[in-house]
């Protein structure tokens, strides 16, 4: 095992149990770095701090993983940690009408650069570090043997594979081993607030649905009866299909993705089927493959009486914070001065990089230059599945608000 001993005055962060260690915090590794291993990690007094997963091809050097000396860095140890997470979730498996979310949520349990989702019988993991690439199969082998899946789907992610030099794979498991493809695997059913969804096969963004926004998309129920809906960056519509089932009287939809939005209406069907949402509910559905940014600016004024904005995450880094705290403003501004007076917002964002207080902040901006007030309604984030670990702000990656716009 390496020893990592940390350059004096850089080693607060991580005695808070912080996870990430960069190469500028460093002061030297013993023995002389060959390959990605374990290490434990000491302060420039000698002191122990934690053990983590040292690999010099990743973009953050050192993953720290434990900061019990008693612990012993190893394949048995990833294994127990994934029990861990997927033991945490145990009250989530007896929900009646959710069958998809979250097993393990990254540095938040844990498991740096490993997010691990159930959609039904399947399991749809993202790879966003290498240290994650190199212990997929025991990850994956743990889960089985918990879980039983029938198949298990590695993809990496896309945003991450340039950063930690790793080449954008598709892998698969069964019984516990890697496996090929089956490449006529049908789509995979789950339910999520008693609504049906759909998903393909190594297909779709981020593992195919985005189940952080369970609970706000059954938030905005409340808000959508009666109501002309617009749903910004719907994607597969998740809450475009709640906003129906709360009895909306029409949805306009909006994505760049065309295919995303196919698929939308697909599941508006398919819970037309399922009786979920009434006969005709296709027909109150308009979609609009678009630019959202410039669809909202070119739509009718006092159209609306509620707005959801689930923009992309716009800043993708620290250092880009700024651009993206404009985007966000104008974007928010813009649905401030075109939603009718009195009417609901749902406003989101999923920067990491941007926290509560810089989210609150931009609002105040948007109403300041739209002449509006706002109320807050409802405080928003993401489900439970998805914690917030204390040490890693970082992990406080989803926040939203419901407002309301008084002009
Ligand atoms: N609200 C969705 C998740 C949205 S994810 C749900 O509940 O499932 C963000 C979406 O924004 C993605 O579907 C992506 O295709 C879309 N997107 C990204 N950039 C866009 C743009 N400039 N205009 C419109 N849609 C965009």
């Amino acid at each position: 095992m390496y020893k990592v001993i940390i350059k004096e005055g850089k080693d607060r962060t991580i005695r808070r149990h912080h996870p990430w260690v960069f190469s500028g915090a460093i002061d030297r590794i013993e023995p002389a770095y060959t390959e990605a291993g374990w290490a434990e990690t000491y302060s420039s007094t000698g002191l122990f701090i934690a053990y983590g997963w040292y690999d010099e091809k990743s973009h953050i050097l050192l993953r720290l993983i434990s900061w019990k000396k008693k612990d012993n860095p190893s394949d048995e140890l990833v294994r127990k940690l994934t029990k861990a997470a997927v033991e945490r979730r145990r009250d989530l498996f007896s929900l009646a009408d959710t069958t998809a979310f979250r097993l393990i949520h990254g540095e938040a349990d844990f498991l740096p650069g490993i997010a691990a989702d159930v959609y039904g019988r399947e399991i749809r993991i993202i790879v966003s570090s290498r240290f994650g690439e190199a212990f997929l199969p025991v990850i994956a082998s743990e889960l089985d043997k918990m879980l039983h899946p029938s198949v298990i789907e590695a993809v990496t992610d896309k945003q991450f594979a340039g950063l930690e030099g790793m080449s954008e794979r598709v892998r698969h498991f069964r019984n516990g081993e890697e496996t090929k493809e089956d490449e006529s695997r049908d789509n995979v059913r789950f339910i999520e607030n008693g609504i049906w969804y759909e998903a393909a096969p190594g297909k779709g963004q981020k593992s195919g649905f985005y189940c952080d926004q369970r609970d706000n998309r059954k938030a905005i129920e409340m808000y959508a009866k009666g109501k002309n809906v617009l749903d910004l960056f719907s994607y597969t519509g998740g809450f475009t299909l709640h906003a129906l089932r709360a009895g909306a009287s029409s949805v306009d939809s909006v994505d760049s993705s065309e295919s995303a939005l196919r698929h939308l209406l697909y599941q508006v069907h398919l819970n037309e089927d399922k009786e979920v949402l009434s006969e005709g509910s296709r027909d109150k559905v308009n979609i609009y493959p678009s630019d959202a940014f410039q669809w909202l600016r070119d739509s009718e004024d006092n159209k609306y009486d509620m707005m959801i904005l689930d923009p992309p995450k716009l800043a993708k880094t620290k250092s880009s914070l700024e651009n993206a705290m404009k985007a966000y403003k104008d974007l928010n501004r813009v649905a401030m001065m075109k939603i009718r007076n009195g009417g609901i917002i749902a406003t989101f964002s999923c920067s990491g990089a941007m926290t509560r207080e810089d989210f609150r902040l931009m609002l105040s901006w948007a109403a300041s230059d739209a002449n509006a007030e706002i109320q807050i309604l409802r405080t928003l984030s993401a489900g439970e599945d998805h914690p917030v670990r204390l040490s890693f702000p970082e992990s406080e990656y989803l926040k939203g608000y419901i407002i309301r716009v008084i002009k």
